[in-house]
């Protein structure tokens, strides 16, 4: 069980996930015997899913047991933000064509899911409107998907965690102990597949149950904002981990509003290993004149699973999830590769900066000239001098309109030698 007086204190290292419109397997845990595997993503358009399996990936520790995530099992369609750009994927289990441009993913997921270490899987959904047993009214009704678990079926025999329904009617009464508001009651939703429902033989969980299995999915409601979802799927998400007995770590209070502020912080972008970095949690609608390599496919690395980088022609679009948080606009050059950092004097203490970092800043810094290079703070202009090393900045000194971020803290500090690029770092002034 969480403590949630207790604040965990983890060695968090920053890992860097390079993002290739191929989706993310995190594996998570002891290495003992049992592993839950949790799937979001399946359907692009349902960030509270997405989202909350990208928490779980990123921001959770497990302690006892595993836990392995694909936050962004359908890439392409979560960038896209549509529920399946070739199809629902989760209508793929049952048959797929060779001819289909997700043949792949899903042979690579039923493999996932069939790993003899994998014992429950859990896929994530967003649902319209609220599941109710009875008709309500328009919102609340049988034919809706959101707030509840499903099962496939009450039972799966000579299984462990068998109890599909007694475990998600526990997993439902735990859900309804925390509410936020009272209309949004979990229901667990038992869609009788193999007598009543043709349909949902061909989805996910289906399968899972077909391979002896347990399989349980859970919906929030798309009536919900992103970050409410997320706090119902992580709820119902613990209290499957409890009856699993995997036991986990997080260091934030579980709340709607500390969900709100976590969904996008502390994003990075690291471009061409670290030349260029950015900080995507707050970032203007598009940044200009981009240091990029000229001539090559742009490279990307990010802390966040869920960040994607597109190509649009002129310029690459960067998404985290569904949300497109910013365009940047190139300016290509040959890139110097002589050094990778550059020293610095930060608030009187001179240290060595490393391409790709991003500095904290008190009252001001000077970046220290070094023979042959020349060094561009964009933001800061002073007649005539083209090399701005040696000057001493404050946060006064730049022009607001050239951060990268909406409040005006975070600057670029780019370093050239000749007319060849060697790297960039930012400074923040933010605290
Ligand atoms: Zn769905």
């Amino acid at each position: 069980m969480v403590n949630i007086f207790k604040i965990f204190v983890f060695a968090f290292s920053i890992s860097l996930f390079a993002n290739d419109l191929d989706f993310s397997l995190f594996k998570k845990g002891d290495n003992s015997d049992f592993t839950m595997l949790i799937i979001g993503g399946i359907q692009g358009d349902e960030p509270g899913g997405f989202n909350s399996a990208n928490f779980i990936a990123t921001k959770y520790e497990i302690t006892k047991g595993n836990v392995w995530v694909v936050p962004n099992l359908n890439v392409k369609s979560i960038i896209a933000n549509s529920r399946g750009i070739y199809g629902d994927m989760n209508r793929k289990f049952l048959h797929i064509d060779k001819s289909d441009p997700e043949y792949k993913i899903i042979r690579r997921i039923k493999s996932i899911i069939l790993d003899k270490k994998v014992d429950v899987v859990l896929n994530l959904h967003d649902g319209s409107g609220f599941y109710r047993d009875t008709k309500i009214d328009d919102l609340k009704n049988p034919k809706r998907w959101g707030q509840c678990t499903i099962i496939d079926q009450k039972n799966l025999d000579g299984v462990k965690f068998g109890n599909l329904e007694e475990i998600a009617n526990r997993v439902v009464k735990k859900v309804n102990n925390n509410l936020y508001d009272k209309n949004h009651q979990f229901h667990l939703k038992n869609t009788n597949t193999l007598t009543d429902d043709k349909e949902m033989e061909k989805a996910l969980t289906y399968f899972v149950i077909k391979n002896s299995k347990p399989a349980f999915a859970i919906e929030a409601s798309k009536t919900l904002p992103t970050n409410l979802r997320v706090f119902y799927h992580l709820n119902a998400i613990e209290e499957y981990m409890n009856i699993f007995g995997v036991k986990f770590n997080r260091n934030f209070d579980l709340t709607p509003k500390n969900i709100a502020t976590l969904l996008y912080k502390d994003t990075y972008l690291n471009i061409f290993d670290s030349k260029v970095i950015f900080d995507l949690s707050n970032i203007k609608k598009y940044l200009k004149y981009v240091p990029l390599k000229s001539d090559k496919k742009l490279k990307f690395k990010s802390n966040n699973p869920l960040v994607n980088v597109v190509n649009g022609g002129s310029f690459y679009r960067v998404y985290i999830g569904n949300i497109l948080v910013t365009e940047l606009y190139p300016q290509y050059f040959s890139y110097d590769y002589s050094i990778n950092s550059i020293l610095v004097k930060v608030d009187g203490k001179e240290k060595s900066v490393k391409f790709g970092e991003i500095l904290k800043v008190k009252d001001n810094f000077l970046v220290k000239s070094k023979d042959g290079y020349r060094v561009n703070i964009i933001g800061f202009t002073k007649r005539g001098l083209k090399n701005e090393a040696n000057i001493k900045i404050s946060k006064r000194n730049f022009i607001k309109r050239f951060s990268i971020d909406k409040s005006s803290n975070i600057y670029r500090v780019e370093v050239y030698r000749g007319d060849k690029f060697s790297g960039m770092f930012l400074v923040d002034f933010g605290g």
